[in-house]
């Protein structure tokens, strides 16, 4: 008697879906996303991806993909409607120094 496949459907192909997806296809499953949105385009938006993020990532072997997808941020922060800063996060060695302005 063969091994059963085992099979997911999984509704919806955001973050959550598709990451779900491919720790399902690392374990051996057979997986299908369904989404209802049309094909993935570009629609100008990014997504900041933060240490903890990285991690779940690198758990999926998706760390290097994203990291040669994206930019390494240097900096961030929040401004008000007349481009003063609120609060400024810059990079440093430790990546643990959060400043406020
Ligand atoms: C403006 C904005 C900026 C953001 N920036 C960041 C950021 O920089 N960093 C960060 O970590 N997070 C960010 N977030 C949050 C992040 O986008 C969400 O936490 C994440 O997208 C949630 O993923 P999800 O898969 O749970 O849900 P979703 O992304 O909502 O995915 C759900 C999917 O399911 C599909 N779906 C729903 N119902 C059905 C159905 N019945 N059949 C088929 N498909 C279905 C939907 O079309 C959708 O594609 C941001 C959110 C917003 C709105």
């Amino acid at each position: 008697m063969g091994v059963r496949e085992r099979r997911a459907v999984i509704v919806g192909g955001g973050i959550a879906g598709l990451a779900s997806g491919a720790a399902l296809l690392r374990q051996g499953w057979a997986v299908t996303v369904l989404e209802q949105a049309g094909p993935v385009t570009e629609v100008g938006a990014g997504i900041s991806i933060t240490a903890n993020g990285l991690s779940a990532l690198a758990t999926l072997g998706l760390d290097a993909a994203t990291r040669n997808a994206g930019h390494r941020l240097r900096m961030a922060g929040t401004m008000d409607q007349s481009g003063t800063w609120l609060m400024r996060i810059p990079r440093s060695s430790s990546g643990k120094v959060p400043q406020e302005v």
